[in-house]
């Protein structure tokens, strides 16, 4: 909250007076500001004009005083970095940038006319921080938020994989809050986790040669040989379930090599890959971003649930990213997740962006196939096809040296 900070004293408890009004304009809630539309223009005492719809304090206390109680809780420490005047409890709600309208709100709510509970909850010597925050540690904070996250992965993985209508609601309203997400650069806000790359957008995807006779395949047909698997070897992975192929690449050449895991000694084949048009990805990276989302209404009923949601989106890049190992059920979740962006979200996306947990620094792609219709499925010896085309020649190389770093438990 970036309200500059002045010492209560400044703001004596305001005269109850019917005078003191508020436009619509001076008001930054939206839920607000439509519950004032229609109500009779006055002179506003913050800016002055009479060409707005008006309400006065007392009207803002009445409406504002559930939602304080239902997100923040009395703290009686000084205010600090996490601890507020109600003053600026009000002013963060409601979204008034003038402090003495917002003292005036904050007076009344003191009063006993004011507060309809009849409670003690405001109190001029109390201050107030949020319900919720902060927690102890940021490892408790993501405990908390992936919850919900968590309690979808054991429905899928343990009850109803198929047809999961709580999975598919959760991944809406998840990913709904994430293509939302701004990113404010030097000069212009852009959409954090919406990339697209142009056409001709170099990958970089790899292989371990089995086999001699593999070995020349994939230096004679790269497309074939080291494009994505025909469907009926396409093995199951972190966002496709078997059966169902998807083209995985990386950003790089290390990138590709690390992914497919070789041992020294180990030949892995790598080839370049340009895409034949612009692709529309989801990019879990623009999570990692400095973030910033549209306000939300403290006035909302899901309010709590939406923050809650807009604050897991930092960690979760890190639980899709989080690497398996022998648990192949533990990817469910991201495959039905992958599977949501495919089919489901109104982005219409092509792949999937997310960081390499096999190499630091390296970037992972995954691209839907090109079929728009079931239909397609069912055509004669139907092979998924991709946007993609190998470019240039495979290239061999052989392991020699893995470097591992681990942290003792
Ligand atoms: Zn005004």
């Amino acid at each position: 909250m970036n309200i500059k900070r002045t010492l209560l004293e400044e703001f004596p408890p305001a005269p109850i007076d019917p005078n003191e009004i508020i436009c619509v304009k001076c008001i930054g809630d939206v839920v607000l500001k439509r519950l004032m539309n229609g109500r009779s223009k006055e002179i506003c005492s913050v800016c002055g004009s009479g060409e707005n719809f008006c309400v006065d304090a007392y009207f803002l206390a009445k409406i504002s005083q559930d939602v304080i109680r239902k997100n923040f809780k009395i703290c009686t420490k000084v205010p600090s970095e996490n601890n507020f005047h109600l003053r600026e409890i009000v002013s963060k709600v409601i979204q008034i940038k003038d402090e003495r309208f917002s003292q005036i709100v904050a007076s009344y709510l003191e009063t006993s006319e004011g507060n309809s509970k009849g409670d003690q909850f405001f109190c001029k010597s109390y201050s107030y921080s949020a319900l919720t925050l902060p927690f102890k540690s940021k490892r408790k904070e993501q405990d908390y938020l992936q919850e919900q996250w968590d309690a979808i992965a054991l429905s899928l993985t343990h009850r109803q994989r198929y047809f999961n209508d709580e999975a598919a609601r959760y991944f809406e309203l998840l990913f709904d809050e994430a293509v939302k997400t701004e990113h404010k650069g030097l000069f212009k806000v852009a959409l954090a986790t919406v990339t697209i790359l142009k056409a001709g957008f170099i990958f970089y995807r790899a292989r371990k040669v089995e086999n001699q006779a593999d070995k020349g395949e994939m230096q004679k047909f790269p497309d074939r040989a080291l494009g994505a698997p025909p469907k009926e070897r396409a093995a199951h992975n972190r966002m496709n379930s078997s059966g169902v192929p998807l083209f995985y690449a990386a950003s790089d050449r290390n990138t590709s090599i690390a992914e497919v895991r070789p041992s020294i000694g180990d030949e892995v084949a790598i080839c370049q890959f340009q895409s034949e048009r612009a692709l529309k990805f989801f990019d879990f990276c623009g999570l990692n971003m400095h973030r910033s989302h549209p306000l939300l209404s403290y006035f909302i009923d899901d309010y709590a649930e939406r923050k809650d949601r807009r604050n897991f989106l930092a960690y979760l890049h890190e639980t899709i990213a989080h690497p398996v190992t022998s648990e192949p059920s533990r990817y469910i979740v991201t495959q039905a997740m992958a599977e949501y962006l495919r089919y489901k979200h109104k982005e219409n996306f092509d792949g999937i962006i997310f960081k390499s947990v096999q190499h630091s620094g390296g970037i992972n792609y995954v691209i839907f196939d090109e079929s728009r219709s079931h239909k397609d499925v069912t055509k004669l010896n139907w092979q998924p096809s991709f946007a993609v085309k190998a470019k240039g020649k495979t290239e061999i190389v052989t392991i020699s040296k893995i470097q591992y770093s681990g942290n003792w438990i």
